[in-house]
């Protein structure tokens, strides 16, 4: 468990940084062209698929604040929705999962 919440750790702090980048891009869009941008967004060159990537970005943070919150609580392997075991398979594979298998395809 306490792996996992290191993974989780780790990529909470990747979406921050990217997050801010999006957060950057979308300041600058009518000055300078940034050089330090990744070439994702400079090849998007469009604030509106920025928002929407930095909207995405924002999901997935929340999502894995959710994971975390419910680690910390101890009931990070249950579902959120039945309160069934989620699988290490599953937790590995999407360590910010909060539902169980059967739950998330609903
Ligand atoms: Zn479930």
């Amino acid at each position: 468990m306490q792996d996992r919440k290191a993974t989780l750790e780790s990529l909470k702090t990747e979406l921050l940084a990217r997050v801010q980048r999006y957060e950057d891009h979308q300041h600058r869009i009518n000055g300078a062209l940034d050089k330090d941008l990744d070439e994702q967004a400079l090849e998007v060159h469009n604030d509106e698929v920025v928002a929407k990537l930095e909207d995405e970005a924002e999901e997935e943070l929340a999502q894995i604040e959710r994971a975390l919150a419910r680690i910390d609580a101890r009931v990070g392997d249950r579902c959120e929705e039945c309160g069934n075991t989620i699988t290490s398979g599953r937790l590995e594979a999407l360590p910010y999962t909060t539902h169980c298998r059967d739950c998330a395809d609903l």
